[in-house]
Parts: structure tokens; sequence; C-alpha cells
């Protein structure tokens, strides 16, 4: 497999709205993009650095997974997503060396990416996302 870049970092916040306006106003960076993303229960906002982007994630129910991990672990950094290409050979590739998966077939994210995460206990601890952007295709 080949990873081509960091797609983007997820940071977990509480309150989307303060936090763009800090990425904003302290960082400098421009929003470009706020998204809701039912299946994940999350609301997202995207800022571009460089070639990666930086997506602050919100939880939209008091059970979302955005929602779980700040009461275990606080705000931060939640995710990192690698960019890939055929992401179905990926996992398979994935699974044949015997990784976890959290998603065995890939899913619908934010801005249309096809999306899968790999369980952070294959991962040291870190939640990684491999995506495939497809309109690029
Ligand atoms: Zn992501």
């Amino acid at each position: 497999m080949e990873i081509t870049h960091i797609e983007h970092i997820g940071i977990a916040v509480s309150n989307l709205s303060e936090a763009i306006k800090f990425y904003e106003k302290m960082m400098g960076l421009k929003c470009y993009s706020i998204e809701e993303v039912p299946d994940q229960k999350v609301k997202t906002a995207f800022f571009m650095v460089g070639t990666t982007k930086i997506e602050l994630l919100e939880s939209t129910e008091p059970d979302g997974p955005i929602r779980n991990f700040i009461s275990k672990k606080g705000e931060g950094i939640h995710h990192i997503a690698f960019a890939v290409n055929k992401i179905e050979n990926v996992l398979q590739e994935l699974e044949s060396k015997e990784v976890k998966l959290i998603d065995k077939t890939p899913r619908k994210g934010a801005e249309g990416l096809d999306i899968a995460f790999i369980n952070p206990k294959s991962s040291y601890g870190v939640l990684i996302e491999v995506c495939e952007d497809k309109k690029l295709l």
C-alpha cells in the first residue's frame, strides 16, 4: 500500500464556533467548509494548511463518538487521516496483515471522501483514518 500524504488531522472540540474563532483569529487560517456528517454524529469545520487539512469535530449527539472521546480524554487530537490510493485494496491488505479494523469496507466521510478507521489497539493508541478522494479519479 502507498500513503500519499497526511490528508487531515482530526481534532475533537466541545464548541465548534469557539474553536473556529481560535484557528481564524489566532492562527490566521480560513475555515473553508462546515459540514454535518450525521453518520458519525459530528459537525466538522475544515482549514487548509498547505496540502494537509485541519478537521475540527464537534459532537451533534450526547452519545456521539466525539462526545465520548472528550469525556474520556478531553479535547484534543482525535485522529490522523492518511490519503491512500485504492482504499478497498488497502483495507484488504491491512486485514491480511492482521491489523484490527473498525471499518472493513469504506464509508462516506466529510467532503465526500471514502474513509475507514483502523482500531487504535493495532496502531499504538492512535486512531488512524485511511481515506481516498474518488472525485479526483
Ligand atoms: Zn477525519
